[in-house]
């Protein structure tokens, strides 16, 4: 089990009083709580080890370069990738899909189909939609059913030789739930599509194996996992990888430049132009360090008894409903009370310290599913408690006697 008491006293932050009253973080699915342990690890580069990576030979830039890299090795660890040149550094989900977006805008031509899923993410939607416009492919989507799954059948009718890629979500941000990835992969991989799944909901509550899964790029954001914002990964199958056209030029991923012709660098530096957050990537390394401290088996446990906790209570709330039922979710819950605007009870829940996320969540094709404005969200992490679930029920029924 967690000791969520000590675990809490590792977050500052979870001390301080908003509006006067003690602060309850229940948006962790926008951004995570970072821990005293990752802002040491970024405050200790900048006091001892400040200096660009790969590039002197000097004695701070070697010790730079070796906490860089280490955390390379870190997430290559954590998420059983065969070799650290998988992991290409970036500055989050965002980019990392727009990398495979944009290279796959020089391979794709018209005719060919994209599948994307309606419980994605804008930053998922957008990309896809920007590269047909370039190069005319055409994009088709997998439905959604009222419970917040997707509808595989939707997807075997839209899967033939013409997919070339398909994008999802390994958990949508805004519903909580876990897709059944292993057989959308397994599926797309019978007529040779590519799959890119956008892990930015998943790594926070499970640590998936990501050569298991046979994935073939996988994208996903260190601060929504206790690490620094701004700094992300993009894992790709390495073959893939090495064929991927790379997204900006600069210094760092080239190996050799002349006004005729400059050859790239090999991977991972192909994609990593410039000075990379080189804080934040140690920051990122030591945030797993924290997470595989705690154990993921004991966040996964501990967030389970969390959100069927709170599903509980907040199903006592007269006029409440959950969007978002499926069987398998992440701890995250989005609901409306009867007809009142999720704003008017984000702003009263603020009131009381509780930081909630209102609206569509960049999701506006399931708020458009759902025939809703938007939806409240609370998201929880393991460094929540069930008393501070009870003060969210509190803090609701107050908001429907103000609103109604
Ligand atoms: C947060 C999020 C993103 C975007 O992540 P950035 O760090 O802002 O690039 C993409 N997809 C999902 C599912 C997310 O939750």
């Amino acid at each position: 089990m967690l000791d969520v008491k000590r675990i809490r006293k590792d977050f500052p932050i979870l001390n301080r009083l908003v509006n006067g009253k003690k602060l309850i973080y229940f948006d962790n699915a926008a951004t995570s709580q970072t821990p005293k342990q990752v802002i040491d690890a970024i405050s200790q580069y900048y006091f001892n080890n400040n200096s660009n990576v790969h590039r002197g030979v000097h004695f701070l830039s070697e010790e730079a370069t070796s906490a860089f890299e280490l955390s390379r090795n870190k997430i290559q660890e954590h998420f059983k990738i065969s070799k650290s040149c998988q992991v290409i550094f970036t500055s989050g989900t965002t980019h990392s899909i727009n990398i495979v977006a944009s290279g796959y805008a020089q391979k794709l031509k018209k005719g060919d189909e994209i599948i994307v899923s309606e419980l994605e993410h804008h930053s998922n939607i957008v990309p896809w939609q920007m590269l047909c416009e370039r190069v005319g492919t055409k994009l088709r989507v997998i439905r959604m059913n009222s419970q917040g799954n997707l509808d595989i059948k939707s997807f075997e009718k839209i899967l033939s030789k013409k997919t070339k890629l398909v994008f999802v979500n390994h958990v949508s941000n805004s519903l909580g739930t876990i897709n059944p990835i292993e057989e959308i992969i397994f599926k797309a991989h019978k007529y040779g599509a590519k799959v890119i799944i956008d892990g930015a909901q998943a790594v926070p509550h499970f640590n998936p194996n990501l050569q298991k899964l046979d994935v073939d790029y996988y994208a996903f954001s260190a601060h929504k996992l206790c690490g620094p914002t701004g700094v992300g990964v993009l894992y790709g199958k390495e073959e893939l990888l090495k064929d991927l056209p790379p997204y900006h030029g600069g210094g760092e991923m080239i190996s050799n430049v002349t006004f005729e012709k400059t050859t790239y660098a090999e991977i991972p530096y192909k994609f990593e132009a410039g000075t990379p957050n080189i804080s934040g990537v140690i920051g990122f390394g030591a945030a797993l360090d924290y997470l595989n401290n705690i154990g993921f088996n004991n966040i996964i446990s501990y967030e389970e008894e969390l959100l069927k906790y709170a599903t509980e209570k907040l199903n006592l709330i007269n006029g409440l409903k959950i969007f978002g039922e499926s069987i398998n979710k992440t701890s995250v819950i989005s609901f409306n009370v009867d007809e009142i605007h999720p704003y008017d009870i984000g702003l009263i829940l603020d009131k009381m310290g509780i930081a909630v996320r209102t609206g569509k969540h960049c999701t506006q094709p399931i708020m458009d599913f759902y025939n809703i404005p938007g939806t409240v969200r609370a998201s929880f992490a393991f460094y929540n408690t069930f008393e501070e679930i009870d003060k969210l029920v509190f803090a609701i029924n107050k908001a429907i006697n103000i609103l109604k």
